[in-house]
């Protein structure tokens, strides 16, 4: 059964948006200005990946729009809340409500089956799924028959492929992924980026990547560049040569190649 997917790209809403964001780390001669001033949307209903040489902001970035980490100034707004202000509990709340993550480590309770995993987060939260938007996710990322077996029991791939569906299960207004194909082999890493980019284009899902993979960012809609903690770029429709040589002239003379850090 399909769900129709939202009309927000249409509306041109917005999930998420980072207004003259700075994140200062220490003080002193040991202050780093991991973000300077950024200013960027997360449209709905988009793929967005954020790119930049290592040490440029990205994943203090996607931190602090996705509320787990907190900021020096400026602001940041989730839907149509601002995140500065709120306490510790509504913070809470409103990521285990409204965010979906996927993180480099698939992060599963070994305990519980794969079923078990993907309703945990509502579980604790006393949600109870929609059963028809799971059973649409569940089919979309190919886990019909294995729902009944533990984290040990599935390979790296079905194991990350666990983790995009317990990011889906709330339906959440934003999904953040961090490098989530950065312990997946090229084949695997092709297939969750394929259900990440599936669940934006046929679900209207709201997706959020960092990665330092050309490739993966290909998959995305739009590329957002960091560099010393400033957007400096931004490339629609990337492939993923175009998006190497952007990273090629952001590094300057750094070597670029496919899985290695740049
Ligand atoms: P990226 O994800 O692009 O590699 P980061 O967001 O991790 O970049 O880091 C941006 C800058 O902030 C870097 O200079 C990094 O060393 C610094 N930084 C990140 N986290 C901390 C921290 N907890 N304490 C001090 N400096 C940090």
């Amino acid at each position: 059964m399909t769900v129709p997917a939202r009309s927000a790209t249409a509306t041109g809403a917005v999930a998420a948006r980072a207004d003259n964001l700075t994140k200062v780390y220490g003080g002193g001669e040991t202050q780093v200005v991991a973000l300077d001033q950024v200013t960027a949307d997360f449209p709905a209903s988009r793929f967005t990946a954020i790119m930049g040489p290592s040490g440029s902001g990205k994943s203090t970035l996607m931190h602090c729009v996705a509320g787990l980490d907190d900021f020096t100034s400026g602001s940041v707004r989730i839907g149509d809340t601002e995140l500065s202000g709120l306490g510790d509990k509504r913070l809470t709340r409103l990521r285990r409500d409204h965010v979906g993550f996927v993180f480099q480590a698939f992060n599963l309770l070994p305990t519980l089956t794969a079923a078990e995993n993907i309703t945990l987060p509502m579980d604790i939260a006393g949600r109870r799924p929609d059963p028809e938007w799971l059973d649409t996710v569940i089919s979309m990322v190919g886990l019909g028959d294995r729902l009944r077996h533990r984290p040990a029991q599935l390979s790296g791939g079905q194991q990350q492929r666990v983790a995009v569906a317990r990011a889906l299960a709330s339906r959440p207004g934003i999904v953040f992924g961090d490098e989530p194909t950065g312990n997946l082999d090229s084949r695997a890493g092709a297939e969750v980026l394929g259900f990440l980019r599936n669940s934006v284009r046929e679900l209207g899902q709201t997706v959020v990547m960092v990665t330092h993979d050309p490739v993966a960012a290909s998959y995305a809609d739009r590329v957002l560049f960091l560099a010393d903690g400033r957007v400096v770029d931004e490339l629609p429709g990337p492939t993923a040569d175009a998006v190497l040589d952007r990273m090629r002239s952001l590094s300057g003379d750094a070597p670029a190649f496919r899985g290695h850090r740049l």
